[in-house]
């Protein structure tokens, strides 16, 4: 590889960029993990996490990937052969499905053109039809990080209420959490999924589950083999900042410091940064005239958005082209989305000026590249952000 001058621009929707300070926070040396200092940092990260997950019951988490968690939440709550309905919305919600799969679980799964989220009128239909409460859970992705498309959790949560159907919701917030409004307890989400490398602006590494007294209660008799998963045994050891086995410790120094930083900023404050950058790039891409995955736009994504390039062009060479001559990687197209789009995240620690690269970094690409478009992209989303500072009563800095 060439020699890269200058900082490197990671415009993915995960791993993002990880800010010094947590980098710095990292670099310490690995406590016992059974001694009272550690103990003191498991409690405090435990108690941030309830914050970000907007709860006040239980957090656990995981030294694993987020597909860990989605084990985790999983195996706590369901038995063989249990049936779950789930919404293939895109390649993570694919993915998730294939894990229920893989678990035993009989999963219904409802296809959409990955163009929209999860359905409330049809979670509602389906539940209606379940007169025998055959359905244990509703397995729904918060943001679907390969399409840029964000469901509706809490019409999904009336219409399970307006069904008067006990099956448990679970919601995958792992691109969400810490980047879009999201709130466990308002909700009445039974499991919420989190991971650490996206909008907790963390390495990866961590796994989180968050889970309401119904979810508990439904651990207790669920049967699924569950062991490194197991919630009881964690949250026995977690009641005092420890684990049961080693934990990911100088992940925790980072994600310490990660919660003081969104504290700081104030979570609010974080979400509506979150709203304005994904307006701007939005605006970005509607001047290119290129075309949004997201066909909704009360389901647009605020942390990443995915974008197709017109038929005939390559998204993986534009990628490559931006690659090599900006240093700046891009999401790629996954699944059946695989060279037909790109993805800008644009989540995490990030701000207006890294926004600008990013997008100048697209422009310069698309027209190397040779992929048709049209120029202004960069200035519609710098009119926009410069507009919402001067709309702002009080100075944002963002
Ligand atoms: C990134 C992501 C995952 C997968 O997380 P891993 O840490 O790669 O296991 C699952 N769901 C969503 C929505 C994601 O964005």
């Amino acid at each position: 590889m060439p020699y890269s001058s200058g900082r490197q621009f990671v415009q993915l929707p995960g791993p993002t960029n990880v800010p010094e300070r947590v980098l710095r926070a990292m670099a310490r040396p690995t406590i016992d993990h059974r001694g009272p200092e550690f103990g003191r940092l498991g409690l405090e990260v435990l108690e941030g996490m309830k914050e970000v997950f907007q709860t006040s019951g239980k957090v656990v988490i995981f030294p694993s990937s987020g597909s860990g968690a989605w084990e985790g939440a999983l195996t706590n709550t369901l038995s063989p052969g249990d049936k779950i309905l789930m919404f293939d919305v895109g390649q993570f919600a694919a993915l998730w499905i294939q894990v229920a799969l893989k678990l035993g679980l009989d999963v219904d799964v409802v296809q959409t053109d990955w163009r929209h989220g999860a359905d409330p009128q049809v979670v509602e239909a389906k539940l209606r039809e379940d007169r025998d409460r055959k359905i244990k859970a509703v397995g729904v992705v918060h943001n679907e990080t390969s399409s840029g498309v964000t469901s509706s959790v809490s019409e999904v949560r009336a219409a399970m209420k307006r069904a008067q159907h006990p099956a448990l919701l679970l919601v995958d917030v792992i691109s969400s959490l810490g980047s879009i409004d999201y709130r466990h307890d308002e909700w009445e989400v039974d499991v919420s999924i989190g991971g650490s490398q996206k909008g907790l602006m963390l390495p990866p590494g961590l796994g989180f589950n968050a889970i309401s007294d119904k979810a508990l209660a439904a651990s207790k008799s669920a049967r699924l083999p569950r062991a490194y998963w197991e919630w009881e045994p964690m949250l026995t050891q977690n009641a005092n900042g420890f684990f049961p086995y080693t934990p990911a410790t100088n992940l925790l120094y980072g994600l310490r410091e990660s919660l003081d930083m969104l504290r700081e900023e104030g979570l609010q404050n974080v979400f509506k940064r979150h709203e304005r950058h994904g307006e701007a790039t939005r605006r970005a891409v509607r001047a290119w005239g290129l075309e949004n995955v997201a066909l909704d736009p009360k389901e647009y994504s605020n942390s990443v958005t995915a974008i197709y390039t017109p038929a005939g062009h390559s998204a993986d060479e534009l990628r490559k082209v931006i690659l090599e001559r900006f240093n700046m990687p891009l999401g790629t197209g996954l699944g059946k989305l695989q060279d037909k789009v790109f993805r800008i995240g644009h989540l995490g620690d990030f701000n207006d000026l890294m926004l600008a690269g990013a997008l100048s970094g697209v422009e310069m690409g698309l027209d190397i590249a040779g992929v048709p478009h049209r120029k202004g992209g960069v200035s519609a989303a710098l009119d926009y952000m410069t507009e919402s500072h001067r709309e702002a009563a009080s100075p944002v800095r963002v």
